[in-house]
């Protein structure tokens, strides 16, 4: 199914200042923006909503406020950075909670498996972003989705999702690197030892989930972040321009 809600016939102004709080209180990190922050993030998400194609998969309807949330917490990222991040692919698939995909793999001796995977969402290079909707967004806690992904989306920018997105001039690739394949190395440790990482531990799985973890914790628990690994905060700060715990680096 092909929808989409806001797209031509629903301008900007007719979305209401009460559907904008709406959906923001369910999205309690973009209180950290400035007045003037969330007015660039909402005209954002609305440029964003129309160059996108929205698809609601097995049987969901998609809403106004569906896409107004995804749209935010997506621009969110790219605030500082541009719309264009976005560029070169257009679908958006959205399912009920915790889909399940179905996979089909051919093993070496030709015969082809068939299993369904549960996942939150996947990012395919070049292509669509596939995320699962919940209607109480803090229904996987301390999980968000939506900036998971996008974070894929920016990392692949480079070529290949590994964990380090196109960095602007003003930051060096090895600074980069002897931040976070440390941190990586370290969040890996304590993982397999069992410790309790506060962070979401499928950080360990690739450096690229790493990235996407992290990039997840720096706009949704920034000072957590930034107590585990407060150099992966400061590169963050740095690719994404912007600074949630408040005080100024930039
Ligand atoms: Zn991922």
């Amino acid at each position: 199914m092909i929808w989409n809600p806001l797209k031509g016939h629903k301008q900007a102004a007719e979305i209401g200042p009460a559907q904008w709080q709406r959906v923001e209180a369910r999205l309690p990190f973009l209180a950290r923006l400035s007045a003037a922050e969330q007015a660039a993030l909402r005209e954002m998400a609305l440029r964003f909503i129309a160059a996108k194609e929205w698809h609601g998969a097995q049987g969901l309807e998609l809403t106004a406020e569906m896409q107004l949330s995804i749209a935010l917490q997506a621009c969110l990222p790219v605030l500082k950075l541009g719309l264009h991040w976005y560029d070169g692919w257009v679908g958006i698939v959205i399912y009920p909670g915790d889909f399940l995909i179905p996979r089909s793999v051919m093993d070496a001796d030709g015969v082809v498996h068939e299993y369904d995977d549960a996942v939150l969402g996947e990012a395919w290079e070049g292509g669509p972003v596939l995320l699962s909707w919940f209607d109480a967004p803090d229904a996987v806690a301390g999980i968000n989705i939506v900036i998971h992904e996008f974070a894929h989306k920016l990392d692949m920018r480079s070529g290949v999702a590994d964990g380090m997105p196109p960095l602007g001039d003003h930051m060096p690739a090895q600074r980069w690197r002897s931040t976070f394949e440390p941190a990586y190395a370290d969040f890996c440790q304590r993982v397999d030892q069992d410790q309790d990482t506060r962070l979401d531990p499928y950080g360990a799985e690739a450096p690229a989930e790493f990235f996407a973890v992290m990039s997840e914790a720096f706009f949704e628990t920034p000072d957590l972040l930034y107590e585990e690994y407060p150099q992966v905060y400061r590169q963050l700060a740095l690719f994404y321009r912007q600074e949630p715990r408040g005080s100024a680096v930039l």
